[in-house]
This record gives structure tokens, sequence and C-alpha cells, in this order.
């Protein structure tokens, strides 16, 4: 058994067998295969020997006529390896005694070789564990037929094991089937992370590296609550984690019987609760655990994972979708959040995309594309209570300039005779630190705020939030950050314009006291953690979460802080510490 310590992003536990992706996204799907097909599956897996020793050839003369002999000889190395007749046997006999199918023997075998010479103390041997891995991808690739297996065509359940997963593969996995998944790397505030969140799916990421630990189809449990990932588990881990999984079924049940019930404090103050979405399919996750509105919709994921730029009328039905469900309750639609991490545009290119042409500044210089949006929005938002909020806003010129592109789009529908809502409500996000340090500007500018908690870490404590070298740094619980969240919520406050706190820090239960203490009274968190967040606001009054604030604000330090909110939390609602 290996344990492995990663980040927890994504609460819940998964016990399953392992679908494992390296790098380049190969699955190994079929563990075995049938008695009389293992003729026809060891000519296959010859085939893809000398298919993988021709490519090497190739490659060793061409790098010889460049290079000469010294460069050629990695390859000469790789053809010995693969052409071993020791590698050779141990692979037939798993094919024909274990009936394995070629890939998973190819897998299981080098796997098995590479950790051989990773455990070695040289750097040498070490480096010759990543020619065995080539080895083993190169030939998965000739027996998989080069293909990128869709995560999305799964018919069996299984635990996701990638190096890396993007947000929009994230997204297209199969809750259905897929029970957890864990990744090499990956920071607690990446999309990632906030995706699978969203779909229910307990999560992991920046283990660090794993993979060649692994094999497909081997037994492995996600504990996305702990932030651990348990390779080759004994009877005994399996059957804790099995009933560990079952309690907390009993426990969402329970939680369920909040359904119906407001979310007001002992002292009788209604907190507004409303969910986080990424797709309209979401919303039905809002509804099921009753929030009083969508207070977050990232319109961005219309464009992740799709094949073509979206046009006015996709974006429209996505919206016209959203309001339908809602049934005039509020949905705050936030205009695209492009760039960074969440890539399109080539911010790939950018040196430093997270301080680059991102989110609002992207709109403000893709005019075309932003009016699309704005006109879409423009229209759905005769469907009821739609709002606009703008990502990412730095300066006050910023704002104004996305309000007369909005003015603009106006025009034009009135022009046609389009209608919409004239009066339509116009948010912002306060997620740069200098947003925060000029809120007196803009609170005269907006209809409401939102406070985007998991940007304004990252920026404040410069610290990239999908990054897992810096996640010890990415705290919202950073007194810095807890400073800049109380001066928009007073700021705010004062003014009367209505502000909540829509990053992942408003759907953790650790926080729910300290916002509440900071004046906050509108959350808006992850579909699952209505009911979590609600329990906590039924169960205090506003005064005890005042004196616990006073307390936090006096604290120096993100781990004495979250220490005594565990502490308080625990004191209350121990069910909920984890
Ligand atoms: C945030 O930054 O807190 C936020 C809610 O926006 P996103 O996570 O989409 O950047
Ligand atoms: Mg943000």
């Amino acid at each position: 058994m290996q344990k492995l310590q990663g980040i927890a992003v994504s609460p819940g536990l998964a016990v399953g067998e392992a679908l494992v992706m390296d790098n380049e996204g190969f699955r190994i799907p079929r563990r075995f295969v049938a008695r009389d097909a293992v003729e026809d599956e060891l000519e296959r897996l010859d085939q893809a020997i000398r298919a993988a020793g021709s490519e090497i050839e190739r490659n060793r003369e061409a790098i010889f006529r460049e290079l000469g002999d010294q460069y050629a000889a990695v390859f000469s190395a790789h053809l010995q390896m693969l052409r071993d007749p020791a590698l050779r046997t141990e692979l037939d006999g798993m094919i024909r005694e274990r009936h394995y199918s070629p890939e998973y023997a190819v897998s299981r075998a080098l796997r098995r070789y590479a950790k051989v010479f990773q455990t070695i103390e040289s750097a040498y041997l070490a480096e010759r564990a990543n020619d065995v891995i080539d080895i083993e991808k190169r030939l998965l690739r000739n027996l998989l037929g080069c293909r990128r297996e869709e995560l999305s065509h799964l018919i069996s359940p299984v635990v996701v094991l990638a190096h890396n997963l993007t947000p929009s593969e994230t997204a297209s996995l199969n809750r259905e089937f897929v029970r957890g998944f864990a990744t090499e790397i990956g920071g607690p505030g990446g999309h990632t992370a906030i995706v699978a969140e969203g779909l229910e799916i307990p999560a992991v990421v920046g283990t660090g590296p794993f993979l060649t630990d692994v094999s497909g189809g081997e037994l492995v449990i996600i504990d996305g609550d702990h932030g651990l990932v348990i390779l080759q588990p004994d009877e005994e881990t399996i059957a804790h984690y099995r009933y560990e999984a079952e309690q907390n079924k009993t426990r969402a049940a329970r939680l369920e019987t909040l359904r119906e019930l407001p979310a007001v404090t002992v002292d009788n103050v209604r907190i507004e609760l409303l969910g986080n979405i990424e797709f309209p399919h979401e919303v039905a996750h809002c509804i099921e655990r009753g929030a009083d509105g969508i207070g977050l919709y990232r319109t961005e994921f219309l464009y992740l994972g799709a094949d073509t730029e979206p046009d006015e009328q996709v974006h429209y039905e996505a919206y016209a979708n959203v309001m339908r469900q809602m049934h005039g309750s509020p949905v705050v639609i936030r205009s695209c959040d492009l760039g960074a991490e969440k890539m399109a545009f080539d911010a790939e290119a950018a040196r430093n995309p997270t301080l680059g042409l991102r989110s609002i500044r992207l709109s403000l210089k893709n005019l075309p594309v932003f009016r699309t949006q704005l006109r879409a929005v423009l229209r759905a938002s005769v469907l009821g209570d739609l709002r606009l909020m703008f990502p990412l806003i730095a300066t006050v010129l910023e704002l104004r300039q996305a309000k007369m592109v909005l003015a603009d789009v106006m025009e034009d529908l009135d022009e046609e005779g389009v209608p919409f809502n004239r009066d339509l409500k116009v948010g912002m996000m306060v997620e740069v630190p200098a947003a925060v340090l000029m809120i007196d500007r803009f609170v005269d500018e907006v209809d409401f705020m939102s406070i985007g908690t998991n940007d304004l870490t990252q920026y404040t404590l410069a610290a990239d939030r999908s990054n897992k070298e810096v996640a010890a740094l990415y705290s919202s619980a950073d007194p810095s950050v807890l400073r800049l969240i109380c001066i928009a919520i007073e700021a705010a406050g004062h003014k009367g314009t209505p502000i909540n706190v829509c990053g992942q820090m408003s759907g953790n239960t650790l926080y729910t006291m300290l916002l509440l203490g900071l004046g906050l009274r509108r959350f808006s968190v992850t579909p699952s953690s209505i009911p979590e967040v609600k329990k906590v606001c039924r169960t205090v009054t506003t005064a005890q979460c005042q004196e616990l604030a006073a307390h936090v604000m006096g604290l120096e330090n993100a781990r004495d802080i979250k220490n005594y909110l565990r502490e308080e939390l625990s004191k209350i609602l121990p069910e909920l510490v984890t």
C-alpha cells in the first residue's frame, strides 16, 4: 500500500479501478482478453513491437546523420530494450497465462522496470526510467493506434489518474462512471479543481509523480476530504473507506432535510445562498439544494471544449436555458473570463498569462466577440431577473469602458427593435487588490459586487492558484486577504451596494462564521456546499460571528487563523470538520 499526499480540491471518497492517463493521455482500457483471442493478441503485440522498432531505427538514422553516433546511441539502447527477449517472454507469459491485454501487459511490465530504475539512487539510472517510459508510450501508441481516448466515452466505473487534466477535460468527465480523479500537478484554486467540485467528483491534485507506480485496473482510493491517494490499498483500508463513504451518504441525506428551510441565523438574519455554475445543466444541482438564485455563471465554459467559437445564438440559448430553469430567481451572468489557465486566444503564448490579456481586458480588446456575448445577454434579460457582471476589473476606467460597450449594444438592439431589460443590473467582480483599494470609487458605479477570493488570493499573495509548489502560500485565510475582504464588505455596506463572495472560500464551512462576522449576508457557492453553509448559518448568531471575526482579525498568519476556525467550527458542528 502506498499513500500519497496531495491537495484536497473536491470533497468525497472514491474507491475504484484506476484508469491511468499519462502525459499524452493514453488510457489502458482493457485488462483481459478472451482465451480464444490470445493468439491474435500476441500477433498484435508483435506488430506493435515491429512498428515501434522501425520508428526508433528511423529516429536513430536521422539523429546519426545530424549529430553523429554519440547521440544516436540512445536509440540503440531503446532498441535493445524493446527487443530484449526477457521482456518479450514476460509479456507473452502475461498474455498467454493471465490473459492480460497487450496494452495492460506492456504497461505493467514496463512500469515495473521503470520503478526499479527510479528506486536506485543514481541520477544516471533514474534517467533510464524515462527511457523505459518512452518505450512504453511508443508501444502503447502503436497498440492503441495513436488515439487520445475520450474520457467522455467510458462504459464502466473508474478512478482517473493523470499527470494533468485541463478544465475542459475535467468538464467532459462523465459523472456516471468517473468516481474520482487525482493529478500529479495542479493547485488549490485552479479551474480543474473548481469544475471537479461543480461536478461533485472527489478529487486530489498536486500529488507529485506517481503514475509509474500504478497500472490501469488496479484498485485505488481517492480521499478528496484529506487530499490522499492510496495505491494498492490493503483490505482493512478498503473496508474503512467503504464504511466512510456510506457515512458520507447518510450525512448528505440528513442535510437534504434542510432544503425547504430558509438560511437564517439564530437571531433571525436572512442570508442569501446562491449557486456558482459553469454549465446550464448545473442549475438542477442548485435547485435541488434550494439555492436562492445563481450568483455566478462562468460563461467562458461555453468556449472551452467547443470546436468552434460560440455565436450569438449559442450564447443566447445557454442563457435562456438557465433563465427558464430559474423561474424568476436572480441569475448573475459573468461576461467571459478567458485567458490565463482557462486558455483560448493564445494565452499560452503570453509570458505571464495571469497578469496578461485575460478576462475583461481580453473582451475589451476583442470587441466583436464581447458585443456578441452582450447582445445574447441582453436578449435573455427579458426572461427573468438576469444581471450582468464584469470579471477582473482593476480600474474605474476599465469598468466604464465595459459599461460603454454595453450601452452601445443596447442602442443597436433598440434600433433593431429587439426587446431587452433597459434597467439591467450591472455588477463587477472584486478580485484584483487594486479594485479593493479603490472600492469607494467603484461602489458608486455598479449595482452589485462579488468578491472573487480565488483570484484575490492569487494576486494579493503573488501565488499562482494552480501551482502546487506555492499551494502552502496560496491561502484565502491569509490575514492580508481577509483585510481586503473586510474593506470591500464594509465599503459596500456603507453605500448599500449588495456584495457577496463567490470564490471557493465562500463554500468552505470553515469560513462561514468568519464571513458572517465580517458582515457578509450573501454567499455564492458550489451547489453541493449549499446545505452545509446553510446548516452553519442556522446554528449561529451574528453577534457570535462578529466576536469570532474580531478575534481572527487580530491573528497574524493563515495557519493560526485556520486552526482557530477549525476549533470554533468543531465546537458547534463537529461533523463538518474534516
Ligand atoms: C474568483 O476568482 O474567485 C472567481 C470566483 O472567479 P474564477 O474562479 O472563475 O476566476
Ligand atoms: Mg476570478
